[in-house]
């Protein structure tokens, strides 16, 4: 068997090509969505992803501004300036790019962006309303995983979804999509002893972990659809967290790295960008 492989760039450029008339419609109203990232500190693939969240929203005619702080900015600093966009009519999504330096908590900076701007859905009333099935804005990166599934019409209900991984960030927000799309999902993360047993029993299985190649085709049940989060850096170069080249050979439809997942992020973030603006200005 060989994979399909899913083309991650394709389905992200037919998503931006949508938005991008969702965005001139907008226009024709006066509105034009606006996204705030701040950027904190100087670790550079922090600042490559922020430059591409910047050039995807020029391509749509999103208006974006990047707050580049430095890393010894404070704490009050940072809520002062997410106080300051909470209350701008130029804005309509936030984003604290993470992770953020270790004196500066997380959690209350997460807290303090407004809940109807919280494009990355980190927001804990933004999560809770995931995982109660209320509509929310959906974290980026899972949601992709949702839209490339459904995008290549891979099943989900009934399915089993095996995700290795289980951060706040995708492990658990994907488990939430996937489970109100009526997968049965188990998840896995450093404890989980006989790793293999879980993941040789997925339908969809979905590597979420940042350890280069540690998915094996002999960790894959024939025909699954195997997509890969992970990213690693290799000399340069990104790398996912399955081994693809094996893989494609046991698996029915996988995700390349780079070319896969990553693309989607950038997508999903870019749509709900667009969604803030549309709730916020109706
Ligand atoms: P985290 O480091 O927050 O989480 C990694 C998870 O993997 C943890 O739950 C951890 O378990 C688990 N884990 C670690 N080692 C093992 C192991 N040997 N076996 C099973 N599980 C293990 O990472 P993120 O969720 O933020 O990101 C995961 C990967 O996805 C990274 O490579 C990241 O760069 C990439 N990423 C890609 C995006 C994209 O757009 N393509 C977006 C976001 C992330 P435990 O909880 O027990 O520690």
């Amino acid at each position: 068997m060989t994979a399909t492989v899913i083309d991650g760039k394709k389905i992200a450029h037919a998503l931006r090509e949508r938005l991008k008339q969702e965005v001139a419609e907008l226009a024709a109203h006066h509105v034009q969505p606006g996204l705030a990232v701040i950027l904190v500190g100087e670790d550079p693939a922090s600042h490559s992803y922020v430059r591409g969240k910047e050039k995807a929203c020029e391509s749509l005619g999103i208006y974006s501004k990047v707050y580049r702080l430095p890393a010894s900015v404070s704490e009050a600093e940072l809520l002062h300036t997410i106080h300051e966009l909470n209350e701008s009519s130029l804005i309509h999504g936030i984003l604290v790019q993470l992770p953020l330096p270790s004196h500066i908590s997380e959690s209350s900076i997460l807290l303090a962006i407004s809940p109807d701007k919280d494009v990355d859905g980190f927001h804990l009333m933004n999560v809770g309303k995931l995982q109660t099935g209320l509509p929310t804005f959906l974290p980026c990166t899972p949601h992709g995983v949702i839209q490339l599934l459904q995008y290549e019409n891979i099943p989900i209900e009934g399915k089993h979804a095996v995700i290795v991984g289980r951060s706040n960030i995708v492990g658990k927000p994907l488990a939430a999509l996937l489970l109100q799309h009526n997968a049965t999902v188990t998840i896995c993360h450093s404890k989980t002893v006989h790793l293999k047993n879980f993941t040789k029993q997925a339908d969809i299985l979905i590597a979420a972990v940042g350890k280069l190649r540690m998915i094996t085709a002999d960790m894959v049940k024939s025909g699954a659809a195997v997509i890969d989060v992970g990213i690693n850096r290799v000399n340069g170069r990104l790398v996912g967290d399955v081994d693809f080249e094996e893989v494609r050979h046991v698996a029915s439809a996988i995700t390349p790295v780079p070319g896969g997942v990553g693309p989607m992020t950038i997508a999903m973030l870019l749509y709900n960008t667009v969604e803030a603006a549309k709730r916020l200005e109706s």
